[in-house]
């Protein structure tokens, strides 16, 4: 029998689609960096009746720890962990644009700050589009200062000002060979008491000084993150596709979280871990390679009675499913060249199912089992969730990696899945809102129903 993904739009209502990509579309325009996804998904857990495991003792069964305030992980109890669980693990972070620790200088009479991108970023892209600055700086006393501008229809915005066509001549043609160097954004232009040097630069320190009591130097200790200033909207006429910056992935850091509060009687224990860091390798003290969420695990083990949490961590990684969550490449009709067009998802049709991910002869990729697949398969089926079939373009082509491999170290049975994106990795992802709706109940099923 022919196996053909279903056309989502012939089979959902338009009315749960449109309600499930409102909420998504608030939460998208709230969570535009790592620290502010995490404080959005802390505030629906909360919400939820999820309590922070310090406050924790084991008689309710919904707890969740915030990882210095990047990383989270959230589990509803069902049960003994030892007997595994079934989690959905995403990452929050996304491309975009830092400020180096001592950004700002003066050329021409013009302020600028120097950046250094963050993740893949096709760097063009970033040229004269209006950018939105998140700043979370702890200065040496320890006081902390956050700085959002252009989030607000009135906030002022930043630019790296693209070069004019007409003297961009091939020999140095932005697109082909840009120097990374030269992304930096104009942060003023008036210069303070006329002619002296570096006046401009003076004239921003003081406004920096006088409106934040932020010094030059605590830049040094300063998170700044320029982000594109677009509000996430349907697109098209039909308005069947959601754009917005960050999609990747957090838009299945939203679904998930979604899908645990949502569970209703899961089979056993389950939850949601969303990584930082995922997009320069999963490094770091907050990313996939980091220990916090075994920690995590472990004093819950030790809470339920546990008294040899170091085997019994192995055998709840031994039989816990995971999800890898992440987002795939959708067909583009305009690349088509760079798909196996029989493996690789099409926009409307429903989660896709990425067996392996990585490389050149699958270099880097966990790829999940025979049977792990079989049995989400099996669910979907069950569960009536329409998925397709996805891959990372074709062979020696490029490639990509997720959390997947990291979380299989542990021993946990793991599998990629996500919706397909357009434009993926540009400053405004094209998502279809019916794969939105549709991953959601994919990741809930799988929750609720995995075994
Ligand atoms: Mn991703
Ligand atoms: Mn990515």
């Amino acid at each position: 029998m022919r196996f053909s993904p279903k056309n989502l739009w012939s089979v959902r209502s338009r009315d749960e689609i449109e309600s499930f990509s409102k909420h998504y579309a608030k939460f998208m325009d709230m969570a535009r960096t790592e620290r502010m996804a995490i404080r959005e998904s802390v505030a629906m857990l909360q919400e939820a009746g999820y309590v922070p495991i310090e406050r924790f003792d084991g008689t309710t069964n919904k707890v969740y720890a915030v990882n210095r305030g990047k990383s989270l992980i959230a589990v509803h109890l069902v049960g003994k962990l030892e007997n595994g669980l079934n989690l959905v693990a995403a990452h929050i972070d996304a491309p975009r644009l830092d400020l180096k620790p001592q950004p700002i200088f003066e050329e021409e009479r013009i302020a600028l700050a120097r950046t250094h991108y963050y993740g893949g970023v096709k760097k063009y892209q970033w040229l004269s589009l209006p950018l939105e600055l998140h700043g979370y700086v702890v200065k040496d006393t320890q006081e902390v200062v956050e700085i959002h501008l252009g989030q607000c229809k009135d906030d002022p915005v930043f630019v790296a000002p693209d070069l004019l066509p007409h003297l961009d001549k091939k020999d140095m043609l932005v697109s082909e060979k840009f120097d990374a160097e030269k992304l930096s954004v104009v942060v003023g232009t008036i210069p303070l008491g006329g002619e002296e040097k570096e006046a401009v630069k003076v004239y921003i320190l003081k406004i920096l000084k006088d409106r934040y009591g932020l010094t030059e130097e605590d830049f040094v200790s300063g998170e700044f993150e320029l982000v594109p200033a677009l509000k996430t909207r349907s697109v098209g006429f039909d308005e069947s596709l959601l754009g917005a910056y960050g999609h990747d992935d957090r838009i299945c850091g939203y679904t998930a979280l979604r899908g645990l509060i949502d569970v209703k009687d899961p089979v056993r224990s389950c939850g949601v871990i969303l990584f930082d860091r995922e997009e320069i390798g999963s490094e770091g003290n907050a990313g996939a390679k980091a220990n916090f969420y075994v920690a995590f695990l472990k004093k819950l083990l030790k809470i339920q009675g546990c008294s040899d949490t170091s085997l019994g961590i192995d055998e709840l990684f031994a039989r816990t499913s995971i999800i890898s969550a992440d987002v795939c490449p959708a067909i583009d009709p305009m690349f088509k060249e760079v798909h196996d067009l029989a493996n690789a998802a099409k926009v409307g049709h429903g989660v896709g199912l990425v067996r392996y991910t990585g490389s050149g002869g699958k270099s880097g990729s966990s790829e999940a089992h025979a049977e792990f697949v079989a049995k989400v398969r099996g669910v979907l089926n069950q569960e009536g969730v329409v998925w397709q079939v996805a891959t990372m373009g074709k062979v020696d082509r490029g490639g990509g990696g997720t959390v997947a491999k990291f979380l299989a170290e542990k021993g946990a049975s793991v599998l990629d899945m996500g919706p397909a994106l357009l434009g993926m990795h540009s400053p405004f992802e094209l998502v279809s809102k019916a794969d939105l709706y549709e991953t959601y109940r994919a990741y809930k099923a799988l929750l609720e129903k995995l075994n």
